[in-house]
């Protein structure tokens, strides 16, 4: 039996990971849960999932959450809490869905402790690439991806040697803006943006993929995660998520991984690998999806994603500042307070204001972050 513990257990990849693990109650268990204050439906987990402790990380929701449980389970508090649960808890996976920047600590945390981590958050490998795969040689943990592009690599990696890795090929659905010209990027809606035509995602991601952030914070995820330089990762879309990425080899060979566009599979695989098991997930109908397209994305209608490319070319804390950047940005835009061509502006403004460190320590990217936020924060509200 192995004990998960499921960091952000109440966001979209939280309660897919809980669906997975219910599928299989002889393997699993769900032990620890956290939230950062969605006590309603952690309730309905401990309730149906009867985890060793749980950790709130809003002390108001935190203390509410006690009172309902009345001792019957053990409720961690904030930020500290939910590092104490990570540190001391008798864990062998820990599946890291929280959002944001937030996800590096208890990532570092797990690999110091040998544990297994299945890694949903991107950015932790985006601001601290170099430090993490430092530390999982050291501590001889390992690091499962769980982001759907980078499930599909590792899958289409099997059994291959890196040195006959000629290019990956990462596949993008391009988000529900595709076909709008980019001078209409001023009018977007909120609402317009949180509706992904493929993927049912939180709103930081779902906003990422609208902008294309999200493919790429996924290219520099790739450059870590398999230790390819910027050149051999391509980005490719392709509207109807079917194929998840692709390597092509040094003999001109390519493997793709298919499946329908449910986290559930990612998720299964991050928690079984390097073996599988089986499910009853929905299969893909060739016959019926009839036809698969693909083409090539304008960086220039969707600046993001050369703000990528040009963040991990300049290496050091540069991806850090990218990050810190597009969160804040993101965050301006949900709450109406910037428009949505802002972002890839004030992400832009960032790199080119915040000095970048080159071979940074972790205290160099927990102040970059900092440095960043503040910066970006009253240049996006001046701008408005
Ligand atoms: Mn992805």
């Amino acid at each position: 039996m192995k004990n998960i513990c499921i960091l952000g257990s109440t966001g979209s990849i939280g309660q897919n990971s809980l669906e997975v693990i219910a599928n299989f109650p002889d393997r699993f268990h769900a032990s620890y849960l956290t939230t950062n204050k969605n006590i309603g439906i952690l309730q309905q987990q401990i309730e149906r999932f009867h985890p060793r402790a749980v950790a709130v990380l809003d002390e108001c929701s935190a203390s509410l959450l006690k009172q309902t449980m009345n001792g019957a389970v053990n409720v961690f508090t904030g930020e500290d809490g939910l590092r104490e649960l990570v540190s001391q808890g008798d864990i062998d996976i820990v599946i890291n869905s929280l959002v944001g920047f937030a996800g590096l600590r208890p990532t570092i945390e797990a690999i110091k402790r040998g544990i297994t981590v299945a890694l949903a958050n991107k950015e932790t490998l985006v601001v601290a690439g170099e430090i993490i795969t430092q530390l999982l040689r050291e501590h001889n943990a390992a690091l499962i991806p769980v982001d759907s592009e980078h499930s599909a690599i590792l899958q289409c990696l099997t059994g291959e040697k890196s040195d006959d890795i000629a290019r990956l090929i990462l596949t993008a659905s391009g988000g529900p803006f595709l076909n709008m010209r980019k001078k209409d990027f001023t009018s977007v809606t909120v609402e317009a943006a949180l509706k992904h035509p493929n993927w049912k995602m939180g709103s930081k991601i779902t906003i990422d993929s609208a902008t294309m952030m999200n493919k790429g914070l996924e290219v520099i995820e790739a450059h870590w995660l398999f230790n390819l330089p910027p050149e051999k990762i391509d980005v490719l879309i392709h509207p109807q998520s079917i194929i998840h990425s692709m390597v092509e080899f040094v003999d001109g060979s390519v493997k793709a991984q298919l499946g329908m566009p449910d986290m559930k599979i990612p998720i299964q695989y991050a928690l079984t690998y390097p073996e599988r098991a089986s499910s009853l997930y929905n299969r893909v109908d060739f016959a019926e999806l009839r036809e698969m397209t693909f083409f090539k994305p304008d960086l220039d209608q969707f600046e993001c994603v050369q703000l990528a490319y040009d963040a991990i070319r300049e290496g050091g804390t540069a991806p850090a500042i990218l990050n810190a950047a597009n969160e804040v940005a993101v965050d301006l835009f949900l709450q109406r307070q910037m428009s949505f061509d802002r972002i890839p502006h004030l992400i832009a403004h960032a790199l080119e204001k915040i000095p970048v460190k080159h071979s940074p320590g972790l205290n160099d990217i927990f102040e970059t972050d900092t440095a960043t936020r503040t910066v970006v924060k009253s240049y996006g509200l001046h701008l408005t």
